[in-house]
């Protein structure tokens, strides 16, 4: 799977790199580029089989850990700064189309393996160099053969990193729409009187767990010391703002708790399909705390809005605000083993440099007027999330 080879061959045309791509070479960061591609309808039928293979690998339903094979990761230390991130995407999304795919996750495990997982080490030349020697053709095998701990690397930063970039399609308004993806009048030419379009793009498909347009503050209080119930460390990231601003999902996934929790009041989980990455989002409102269409077991869409940031918990009693300071508790457990989900084994990593990656992509939403509720502007479609309701038939 390192630096896959073409995923985008065989008929396909050129991706189109529209207004959007040129900023990158200003220095902002792009985090997507548009694709010429059919809908996820051509993708079930299996009529671009290498393209659902990028898309779908990581996401069958079938590959969530099992309990007790006893061969799985125990510990993860996440130390991948926000500027490396966003680098190493840079090179992911900047060669989608290219003779050798550079597989952002590849790239951060070969230095992940090179500084021994202390990211205080990281230098842009080295991951540049590394990315270049692929470029040129150099395999895995070759870059990695004095890397001993790759493979661990790669199976640790992937269970963080895997689900969140990919391509998909989304809404976008008209006026922001390349040519190609509007409708076209008698002439041919291209008509934008329309509100959105849909588009399919490859990047970064995961989002902010804070709506866009609502402020926060933030800083990193991984491990902090906690008090209430039992002296403890901090195993989230906290995000303070007002009582009642939008939390959205991160990544798509289905919610696996939903309801009160003494430490963390009102709050949701949800695991990633491929079942490795558990989000936690707690302290939600008093009185409100979800969106209502939501319940255990219920699909969400990356960006979708799940619920509201309050000030719930440090309480047995439900519907108690017990914090003094309204925020979001967002958390990321990994799993690699179902034993591993609660308990003494439990992973969970510090999410604040990656929380700032996210930052670049924030869902836009708006008031559904007459409810309490918001919803985003801009649907998305993401083949994980088709790929789990819609398995393929097992060959
Ligand atoms: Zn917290």
């Amino acid at each position: 799977m390192f630096f896959r080879k073409k995923p985008f061959s065989a008929g396909i045309p050129a991706v189109l790199r529209a207004c959007e791509t040129a900023l990158s070479v200003s220095g902002v960061l792009a985090l997507a580029v548009f694709i010429l591609l059919p809908g996820l309808a051509g993708l079930a039928a299996g009529t671009f089989s290498g393209i659902s293979a990028l898309s779908a690998g990581p996401f069958i339903p079938g590959s969530i850990p099992a309990a007790g094979d006893g061969d799985y990761i125990r510990w993860v230390d996440f130390d991948v700064p926000q500027t490396a991130l966003e680098r190493a995407f840079r090179w992911d999304v900047d060669t989608v189309q290219s003779e050798v795919h550079i597989d952002w996750v590849d790239l951060l495990a070969c230095l992940g393996a090179r500084y021994g997982g202390d990211f205080s080490r990281y230098r842009q030349a080295e991951m540049d160099e590394l990315a270049e020697r692929a470029k040129n053709g150099e395999t895995i095998e070759s870059i990695a053969a004095d890397l001993k701990y790759y493979p661990y690397y790669r199976e640790a930063y992937g269970a963080v990193l895997d689900g969140l970039l990919g391509q998909y399609e989304t809404e976008i308004a008209a006026q922001d729409a390349p040519d190609f993806a509007l409708p076209t009048d008698e002439n041919g030419s291209p008509v934008r009187d329309g509100e959105k379009v849909w588009v399919t793009k490859y990047g970064l498909k995961a989002f902010s767990p804070i709506a866009s347009g609502f402020p926060y503050s933030e800083y990193d209080d991984f491990g902090a010391a906690r008090s209430y119930g039992y002296k403890r460390q901090h195993l989230g990231h906290d995000m303070m703002g007002q009582v009642g601003t939008p939390i959205i999902a991160v990544e798509s996934g289905r919610v696996e708790a939903l309801g009160w929790n003494q430490y963390g009041g009102w709050r949701i989980g949800i695991r990633s399909f491929d079942g490795k990455r558990y989000y936690y989002y707690a302290h939600l409102r008093k009185n409100y705390p979800y969106q209502s269409i939501l319940k255990e077991g219920s699909v969400v869409s990356a960006g979708d809005v799940i619920g509201y940031m309050g000030r719930t918990g440090y309480s047995t009693a439900e519907n108690t605000n017990n914090i003094d300071e309204p925020h979001l508790h967002f958390g990321i457990q990994l799993i690699f083993d179902e034993s591993q989900k609660d308990g003494n084994g439990e992973i969970w990593i510090n999410c604040y440099e990656l929380v700032k990656f996210l930052s670049l992509h924030r869902s836009e939403v708006h008031k559904v007027e007459g409810t309490k509720e918001w919803e985003r502007t801009y649907a998305i479609r993401d083949p994980a999330v088709e790929n789990y309701l819609h398995p393929d038939p097992p060959q």
